[in-house]
């Protein structure tokens, strides 16, 4: 006999009961401190009394119409990210791969609808994620990612992350776009220099290409900013917003300029729940939250206090930590031993962190965290380190 749940996954051995703010509360009576946010996902920590009246608010009114009828939270959410962001224009679903799903779809959408659908190809980067269906592994590229799954779709274009003349070497006259993380996330949170996204900007300017931006792991405050893309002072053409975006609630987003968002006519896309009135309600209560005065700015000096006290724990442990990468609150902690033990040995002390590529652990935790857990963070990590080198 098998397990009756599907075994594609291999969660920790722990559940959890309840959540409050920055903590999580294990059905092993323990209390964690939360640097993982269900992979960046709960920014404003656990049970935000404000999503929680959102959605309870909503869930006694109506959960559901679909897209048969006008759905008021949406017609408010665009509004409030088109106003916050590059973008015209904002389309719902429920989940990140949706959200570049549409995102490729408008990419070859508008070329068609622009007189040239023999443009459709798109410039990926190497060591990419972008979710698990046939276009976002296709997009990724990655052999893990593709391995067992048969053909893979066609009209993706790799090439290494920073070297501008291989972008430009792989443009063709069926290229475009380009698709690009600004924060590698899975790859390991590999920073791609605000150089290098300006010199995308300027081919994609030179070519006629789409910049389309996955900022499902860097978008909706992570990096200090609303997106990551106004570090380098560019704006993109399409983006893609997941994760954060619904604190914890499934939504995904996907934000076009004026140019894209009129090729996607009537019956050209859609899904049944996207943009769905609680998905809605909730989102709108996070963009409220991260949109106030001052909620950035914390974030960043948030982002500063703990880099600064990451560079002190590399220092006191050369054998075990590496090196400290990031912005804002997305932060990559290259580790020497294997990450997945320094992972395992920050859980027994009660700290839950994610792995990603390149040997790191991901630090991510809800948005709203403070001095005094960014110091328990540190000494939680100074114990496990020093067990670590103890053997
Ligand atoms: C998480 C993630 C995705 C996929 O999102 P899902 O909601 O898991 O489909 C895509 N791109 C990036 C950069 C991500 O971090």
């Amino acid at each position: 006999m098998i397990p009756a749940l599907l075994s594609n996954y291999a969660p920790a051995d722990l559940a959890f009961e309840k959540g409050e703010g920055m903590y999580l509360y294990g059905n092993d009576g323990r209390r964690y401190l939360d640097f993982a946010a269900g992979i960046a996902v709960s920014a404003l920590g656990h049970a935000h009394p404000r999503l929680v009246a959102a959605l309870v608010e909503q869930a006694n009114k109506v959960w559901h119409v679909s897209n048969l009828f006008r759905i008021p939270g949406q017609e408010e959410l665009a509004k409030k990210l088109v106003d916050a962001t590059f973008a015209d224009a904002a389309y719902f679903c429920n989940s990140g791969l949706e959200a570049n799903e549409a995102a490729i779809k408008m990419v070859r959408k508008y070329f068609s609808f622009t007189g040239h659908p023999e443009k459709y190809r798109i410039i990926t980067f190497e060591n990419s994620f972008h979710g698990r269906s046939l276009a976002t592994i296709a997009a990724a590229g990655q052999q893990k990612l593709l391995e067992g799954f048969g053909p893979v779709m066609e009209g993706f274009d790799h090439v290494p992350v920073g070297d501008i003349e291989k972008v430009k070497a792989a443009i063709t006259d069926e290229t475009a776009a380009i698709m690009i993380e600004p924060v590698l996330g899975e790859g390991g949170i590999q920073v791609v220099a605000p150089e290098f996204m300006r010199a995308l900007r300027k081919l994609c300017d030179e070519h006629d290409l789409l910049l389309v931006l996955d900022e499902i792991q860097t978008g909706m405050g992570r990096t200090g900013k609303l997106f990551a893309y106004e570090h380098a002072g560019i704006t993109p053409d399409i983006l893609s917003s997941a994760k954060a975006l619904g604190g914890g609630f499934p939504v995904g987003a996907c934000l076009a300029v004026e140019k894209v968002a009129k090729a996607m006519t009537v019956g050209s896309h859609g899904s049944t729940y996207g943009g769905n009135p609680l998905a809605m309600a909730v989102a709108n209560a996070v963009v409220d939250v991260m949109t106030e005065e001052g909620f950035l700015d914390h974030v960043a000096e948030m982002g500063n206090h703990l880099k600064q006290g990451l560079a002190g724990a590399v220092d006191r442990h050369p054998e075990v930590l590496e090196e400290v990468r990031g912005i804002g609150l997305h932060i990559g902690l290259k580790c020497k031993v294997e990450n997945t033990l320094l992972l395992n040995k920050l859980l027994e002390k009660g700290v839950l962190t994610a792995k990603g590529g390149d040997n790191v652990i991901r630090l991510l935790p809800p948005l709203i965290i403070e001095d005094t857990e960014i110091s328990e963070f540190i000494s939680r990590l100074d114990e496990a380190c020093t067990e670590l080198e103890n053997g």
